[in-house]
């Protein structure tokens, strides 16, 4: 696990710069399509704001539950990113292109509109770091689970409460 965690805190430097840079321009970039401005994040609880609302709601609630229980472990929980809509993940994906080069290595990172869980509302992007620590032994007691391994924030709905969750699996695009 540790060593997954060293890889994870490298990859997330790298996620982070993806959205940093689409910060720059496009108009998909607003609250309504699920927007949350890198290095900013959202209250779990923020019902109101459309990354959040538009998520599916068994997973809204899970991740509730857990953050209710993170903070009484003393963790803070925030939601980088929630719900988007097919164009602000059309504009990630076009970013993390240009960036990286290639569809193929941009897609290690940036799913496609039509692939991506995000746009279904059924996955969240948790942070800090201490939040994803205590994801990854606690998740399962919801359901959650991390689901690709080279994304230790990402986590959706994937088991039974309290079942084990399956290893994460390489991203699409490698
Ligand atoms: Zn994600």
């Amino acid at each position: 696990m540790l060593s997954l965690g060293a890889a994870g805190c490298a990859a997330v430097d790298k996620a982070h710069s993806i959205v940093g840079h689409a910060a720059a321009a496009g108009p998909e970039l607003t609250v309504a399509n699920g927007y949350i401005p890198d290095g900013q994040s959202v209250s779990p609880f923020a019902n109101d704001v459309p990354a959040i609302a538009k998520l599916d709601p068994d997973l809204r609630a899970a991740i509730q539950r857990a953050a209710r229980d993170a903070a009484a472990d003393g963790v803070q929980m925030g939601i980088n990113s929630g719900w988007r809509s097919k164009r602000l993940q059309q504009n990630l994906l076009d970013e993390a292109i240009r960036k990286y080069g290639s569809k193929q290595e941009a897609g290690k990172w940036v799913n496609t509109p039509d692939k991506s869980s995000h746009v279904l509302g059924k996955a969240v992007d948790v942070g800090p770091t201490d939040a994803d620590s205590w994801l990854s032994q606690h998740g399962n007691d919801y359901g959650l689970c991390q689901t690709y391994n080279n994304e230790m924030w990402h986590y959706e709905l994937a088991v039974a409460p309290g079942d084990t969750c399956p290893q994460p699996l390489a991203p699409d695009g490698i």
